[in-house]
């Protein structure tokens, strides 16, 4: 058994759904089980549908129905598609009638509402695999075992799954029935509908994987695999062959989007392989994640920035030798509710980085009671993902550009995780930077050259 799991952009429309057919076909005997997201960019459309009924009291999901019954209509599916898809849409529409009357939205309901993605393209789809030839059936995820905490947005699955998921998919593929389950959405205990979070569907198809022992899972993307670095920022950026899961999820953390950060943890469990492949360039080889990779290896695998970050600087000679003061430290920012990204500490000062944008002199008016606090923005992250057992490798080599470039670097750190180093500098150094290491650690072929398409989700 195989998972396969399909964006957005993947079944973006009746041409893309079609597609998927046909990559379907040339696995059917390896007993696949589809995941789907929603179609294209519904999701985005569904949430900016429940904010205009919130905010203005219209109810407007045109371009919701538009799409959706285009793509009945092409792939000549209108009789199913009567049954069991126009009903959603109906239900659709009441709910945000309802959500533009009462001029509220819960997180309950906007889990309830954005469901509606992907409840209809797995209708959509198994309705047309069925006239292609593939004995399919939908399958809203609650029905396959699908059962997660009730934290609305940011849904855990409960670990039952691990039994229950098998229990229902194992026999449907046994029969020779293609399930096409809704990724992205689960049940609480209550029947309530709850979401994984945005990008969830991988960890949907990763669950199944995991828990039903499958071959592999595949996640299709429209990139073709995870790249060496954001190809909007640098041009030369390619595939990756293979990364370890904690490479991967490091990947997803600081900025190369490519999974949900979440996806690996369920295949890291079994060491089921996670592939992932282009749909638009099904021939490219993609990447493949697994546990631990050959010597052969460079010592870099990825790299990656993030803007917009905030440094904190604690400075204080209580430190020397004290205990209970770093406590203190986080005990303030815990008060604060902010997160804090990286941290560094030497005898008397200790640097961190927050995300936030917001305003922060609240926090220092409470760190000043412990420290000179000095607090900077403008900073970007830069984040080498690789094999720190390398890791005096890889930083000789990116302060030798740094220092090359005339950038100071503001902070380092090596993450606990072994697979990254990350260090600041300024935001607007932050492009060069990458350019510059991606260069120097995957300098660009000179024949041949792998070419990376970017783009969509
Ligand atoms: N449709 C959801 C989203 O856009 C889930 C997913 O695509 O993985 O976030
Ligand atoms: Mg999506």
């Amino acid at each position: 058994m195989i998972v396969m799991k399909f964006g957005g952009s993947s079944v973006a429309n009746a041409e893309r759904i079609r597609h998927v057919a046909e990559i379907v076909k040339t696995q059917i005997d390896r007993k696949p089980v589809l995941v789907l997201s929603a179609m294209g960019d519904t999701t985005d459309h569904l949430l900016e549908a429940a904010d205009e009924a919130l905010k203005k009291g219209t109810v407007s999901i045109n371009r919701i129905e538009e799409l959706h019954k285009k793509t009945i209509k092409e792939l000549k599916i209108s009789a199913a598609a009567q049954k069991e898809i126009m009903p959603l849409l109906e239900e659709l529409r009441s709910l945000l009638v309802g959500i533009s009357l009462i001029r509220e939205l819960t997180v309950r309901t906007k889990d309830y509402l954005v469901s509606f993605g992907e409840r209809l393209s797995v209708r959509i789809a198994a309705s047309y695999f069925n006239t292609a030839g593939i004995k399919a059936g939908a399958f809203d995820s609650w029905k396959v075992g699908f059962i997660s905490d009730s934290n609305f947005t940011s849904a855990e699955l409960i670990k039952e799954c691990w039994q229950l998921i098998p229990e229902k998919i194992i026999p449907l593929t046994e029969k020779g029935i293609l399930p096409v389950v809704t990724g992205f959405i689960a049940q609480d205990v209550n029947s309530n509908i709850t979401t994984l979070g945005r990008g969830g569907s991988d960890l949907s198809a990763t669950m199944i994987a995991a828990a039903c022992n499958a071959e592999e899972a595949q996640v299709w993307k429209d990139v073709d695999g995870i790249l060496t670095a954001d190809p909007r920022l640098v041009k030369t950026a390619r595939p990756v062959d293979t990364v370890t899961y904690e490479e991967a999820a490091e990947m997803a953390y600081f900025g190369a989007q490519v999974l949900h950060p979440r996806a690996m943890q369920p295949c890291m469990k079994t060491g089921t392989p996670v592939l992932v492949k282009n749909s638009y360039n099904p021939g490219a080889p993609g990447t493949r994640i697994i546990g631990s990779l050959g010597k052969k290896t460079g010592p870099v695998r990825a790299i990656t920035s993030r803007k917009n970050a905030t440094l904190v600087d604690l400075v204080s000679t209580r430190m020397l030798g004290q205990s209970g003061f770093l406590e203190g430290v986080f005990s303030t920012f815990a008060r604060h509710q902010l997160s804090v990204d990286m941290v560094a500490t030497s005898e008397v000062s200790i640097s961190l980085t927050l995300d936030a944008a917001r305003d922060l002199s609240s926090l220092k008016k409470d760190l000043s009671q412990i420290a000179s606090v000095d607090i900077k923005t403008g900073k970007a992250i830069v984040t080498i993902i690789g094999d720190v057992r390398r890791s005096s490798e890889i930083l000789v080599r990116a302060f030798k550009i740094c220092q090359l470039l005339g950038v100071t670097v503001q902070m380092v750190s090596q993450g606990a995780s072994k697979v990254n180093i990350s260090f600041i500098v300024d935001d607007n150094e932050a492009g060069d930077v990458v350019k510059a290491l991606h260069d120097d650690f995957f300098p660009a072929p000179s024949i041949g050259k792998d070419s990376a398409s970017g783009g969509r989700a």
